[in-house]
């Protein structure tokens, strides 16, 4: 699915991270291409434009690594940013809630709807050991019912009894009766397609959502329709609310647009990917993996990984020289922050530091984590740098003005203000003890 736009970027890449020293031109110049690969891919165009801002602006700001190139740095940012416009973190579908759960498919005729209905409810059955029940409520369609009941059988699912004459909505609540009565834990609603988007369509999956209150809303989009597919998921879930997107075909030679730009555009994950006609061929979306398919280049990303690990551990160096030195203001704090929450934690960054049992201790009783992190830069974010140099600056009506401009109460200021006091004295005495020979050796 990927090839051509894998070959277009492999070689603008290859091209970048062979040289010794790169330009911004050179940047420049390579982004355009990466733009045109993206377009030609049929990326949509406000994704692409953005993909693009958000590498070139990284690429300037990046600190310059010493052992590895700036082509294989700004590969490294290629490859993030890719990744985050796949969404990050794959998202399998989610049956958490009270059974029977429902799972709602929409999408347009001859996406691979009722394919997709059974290829999810054959891994449920078999993955999960769920008791599934599927329906069809295709009631346009003659052999539509029919269709799912015989795919059903072969593998080796339930399907409701089919009722004829009976109205979309009719067959939701008669499925979710039966399911309920005979302990099924998923019941998975084939909802009828069209050929294009329309609103007896809607009303239709709306009235049955209405009633089930489905648990996830799946789009199946067929990935060889491009950004059509796209246009397709913003529509559906402009009016029925979408929880995730099934893109099938990708087993097929689309050009990937679809799958690259659907997280973007419609802010809903792709959860599974269809990858063939046979009941087997469905997997996960797995954002990293695919990022990495494309671009080929592994190897670099890990190596960049490795070197950032380095100055980030030459710059805890550096910071606890400066903590030591009594000079440790809140720039320096916020600089530390952003590098624990890069780190994926207060511990990583402390651990690099020399002797800092007490600060640990400190910062454990502070529950730190992610969302705290945010919120600390937030609120050191909002002071000026004369109040970052000096917090004694800090007085009741700054310290509010501060609030309301990271969203947080005075109360979290300061938090923030007695951490920072707490971290300052705590080195400063540190620094004491180890010159007094009193600490000669304190492990963190
Ligand atoms: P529906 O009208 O949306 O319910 O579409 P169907 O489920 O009947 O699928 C239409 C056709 O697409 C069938 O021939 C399926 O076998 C085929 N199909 C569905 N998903 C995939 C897929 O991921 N890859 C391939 N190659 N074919 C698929």
């Amino acid at each position: 699915m990927f090839d051509n736009l894998s070959d277009k970027l492999g070689g603008i890449f290859d091209g970048l991270k062979r040289r010794g020293a790169l330009k911004e031109s050179d940047v420049q110049a390579a982004m355009r291409e990466v733009r045109m690969a993206l377009l030609e891919a049929d990326v949509a165009l406000p994704v692409a434009k953005k993909f693009i801002a958000d590498v070139t602006k990284e690429a300037v700001g990046q600190k310059v690594l010493k052992s590895v190139s700036p082509g294989q740095q700004v590969v490294k940012i290629v490859n993030d940013a890719m990744v985050e416009m796949l969404g990050s973190e794959s998202q399998s579908i989610s049956t958490a809630s009270v059974p029977p759960v429902p799972i709602l498919m929409v999408g347009l005729q001859g996406s691979g709807k009722t394919t997709s209905t059974g290829k999810i409810a054959k891994r449920l059955t078999e993955k999960e050991n769920k008791k599934v029940l599927m329906a069809s409520l295709d009631t346009r369609r003659p052999a539509a019912q029919e269709q799912l009941k015989i795919l059903g059988e072969q593998i080796g699912v339930k399907t409701l009894p089919i009722i004829t004459g009976q109205q979309p909505v009719e067959i939701a609540r008669r499925a979710m009766d039966a399911a309920k009565l005979q302990g099924f834990d998923v019941v998975m609603l084939d909802t009828a397609g069209r050929l294009h988007v329309d609103a007896d369509l809607m009303t239709e999956v709306r009235m049955v959502r209405d009633l089930v209150n489905p648990h996830e809303t799946l789009l199946v989009a067929d990935s060889l329709t491009g950004q059509d597919a796209v246009n397709v998921a913003s529509e559906f879930d402009k009016q029925v609310n979408i929880t995730g997107v099934v893109l099938t075909r990708m087993d097929g030679d689309g050009r990937g647009g679809a799958a690259l730009s659907m997280r973007a555009v419609t802010g809903k994950p792709i959860k599974l990917v269809g990858t063939g006609e046979k009941m087997e061929a469905l997997e996960e979306f797995h954002p990293e993996r695919v990022a990495s398919r494309i671009l080929g280049m592994g190897d670099v990303v890990s190596l960049v990984e490795k070197a950032q690990e380095t100055i980030d551990e030459a710059e805890a160096e550096k910071m606890a020289k400066k903590m030591a030195k009594g000079t440790f203001d809140l720039e320096d704090m916020r600089s530390q922050i952003r590098q624990m929450a890069k780190m994926g934690g207060m511990k990583g960054v402390l651990n690099l530091l020399p002797g800092v049992g007490k600060i640990k201790q400190a910062m454990n009783q502070s529950s730190v984590d992610d969302k705290v992190f945010k919120r600390q830069e937030a609120i050191i974010n909002s002071m000026t740098p004369q109040e970052r140099a000096k917090p004694q600056v800090l007085n009741a009506s700054r310290k509010k003005r501060i609030a309301a401009g990271s969203g947080v109460t005075v109360a979290d200021v300061n938090k923030l203000l007695k951490m920072h006091k707490q971290m300052a004295k705590t080195m400063k005495q540190m620094t004491k003890l180890q010159k007094s020979g009193r600490m000669p050796n304190m492990g963190g």
